[in-house]
């Protein structure tokens, strides 16, 4: 399939026959999926780049980029290759025997991060269930922290994943209520204050676990200072700094890693999303050698993490990452980004917080919901997910040009002026 930038330019996609339309899929997945996502009433059924297109056609310019799993666009050439010259190869071993593009995966990472080590696993959230873990036989291994009473410093309005343990410390009472009883041995302090960590540390604390950047909670970026105000407080403290960049991470702020905003390197960073190159799922903890090594054979593991298929996308991705050239298109474009919605405050725009390509929008609540907001913008050709009430998120491809950035503020502009 090739697309042009051209939206109005249908590719005509001929529907086989007997094919359904995107009404009659729409209410067929509703009787057999679970409804845990309420979907835009959109049917993608193919993409490159930045744009998607649906079963009749209709194309998107995608504002998304699958919560920056697609930071590399839909299809990038590069990753395609790597994943169909792997699956030629060999696509799992488990880990009861060793692969060939392992060793080049973690030592990319290493080189990527300025960490030592990588266990490898699958989605997000098992990133951060492994960083959980590891956390805490650090604790008791090598902090000497009294069995079973290590303790998690977290902050409010986190999200790191949908896990029992993980939704157990959300304060999103939607993705936590209901599910308990939940696992102890978190604290819960307010995100960006310092003071309030450093009365939550004591000699239990394994660990800190933040977002460098809260996506979920609306693209909240801390005052400068308090990455660096976490690393100094966790190193006096003796405990672990775990940075979740699963969604900040691998370019999307105009670095390589949100945390390089401030020159930080924490003990502990959870990678995922962009990983995987939008191909594969594919996670990683990366951490110094004295954290990872107190794990040892048979206390984690999973079947496919580390797989040669993950691996040798996950080493593609980091192959286009050491070019520096999508940090600096969302550096370059972040600024474009940021001065389009610079404009629109004021103009049905409240407010908004953005670095790189990523933004938080909060849209004058007369306007509309977020979720109406989003709608609207679907029918006008760019697709953007809502996020709490009156929220937007804009987190497009780092692939995009800036006549396409340009192009989908216009249509932010159009559906905020009408
Ligand atoms: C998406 C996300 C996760 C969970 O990743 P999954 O692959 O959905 O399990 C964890 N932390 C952050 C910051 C995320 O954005």
């Amino acid at each position: 399939m090739t697309l042009s930038t051209d939206r109005t330019d249908r590719t005509g996609r001929a529907p086989a026959a007997g094919a359904r339309s995107s009404a009659e899929l729409i209410a067929a997945e509703s009787g057999v999926l679970a409804h845990n996502y309420h979907p835009l009433p959109v049917v993608i059924a193919g993409a490159e780049g930045v744009w998607m297109e649906d079963v009749e056609g209709r194309r998107y310019l995608d504002m998304l980029a699958g919560y920056s799993a697609l930071n590399f666009g839909h299809r990038h050439p590069a990753l395609v290759e790597a994943a169909h010259r792997q699956l030629d190869e060999l696509t799992l071993t488990s880990r009861a025997f060793h692969n060939d593009r392992l060793a080049a995966f973690a030592e990319g990472l290493a080189e990527l991060t300025g960490l030592d080590m990588t266990l490898p696993m699958n989605t997000g959230v098992e990133a951060v269930e492994s960083g959980i873990k590891v956390a805490r036989k650090w604790a008791y291994d090598v902090k000497g922290v009294a069995p079973d009473r290590a303790t998690i410093v977290v902050a409010a309005d986190n999200f790191h994943g949908r896990t029992t343990t993980v939704v157990g410390f959300s304060t999103d009472p939607v993705a936590r209520n209901g599910f308990g009883p939940y696992a102890p041995g978190f604290r819960v302090v307010p995100f960006n204050d310092l003071a309030a960590m450093e009365a939550a540390v004591d000699e239990t604390t394994a660990a800190v676990l933040i977002e460098p950047i809260q996506g979920e909670a609306g693209v909240l970026i801390p005052d400068d200072g308090y990455l660096t105000g976490v690393r100094e407080l966790t190193r006096r403290a003796g405990a672990l700094f775990i940075a979740d960049e699963i969604q900040s991470g691998l370019g999307r702020t105009g670095t390589t890693l949100a945390v390089d905003h401030e020159s930080v390197l924490p003990d502990v960073l959870l990678l995922g999303k962009a990983l995987g190159g939008g191909i594969v799922p594919v996670s990683a903890v990366v951490a110094r050698r004295e954290v990872l090594s107190v794990l040892h054979p048979g206390q984690h593991g999973s079947t496919f993490g580390g797989n040669p298929l993950a691996a040798a996308v996950g080493g593609a991705v980091i192959g286009l990452l050491r070019t520096g050239e999508y940090q600096r298109r969302a550096a370059e474009l972040g600024e474009v980004l940021r001065d389009g919605l610079t404009a629109l405050t004021g103009q049905g725009v409240v407010g908004f917080r953005s670095r790189g390509l990523w933004a938080g929008v909060d849209v004058d609540p007369s306007i509309g919901t977020g979720r109406e907001i989003s709608e609207r913008l679907m029918r006008e050709g760019v697709l953007v997910k809502d996020t709490h009430g009156s929220t937007l998120r804009l987190a497009p491809p780092l692939t995009i040009t800036r006549g396409e950035l340009e192009w989908a503020l216009s249509r932010l502009a159009a559906v905020l002026a009408s």
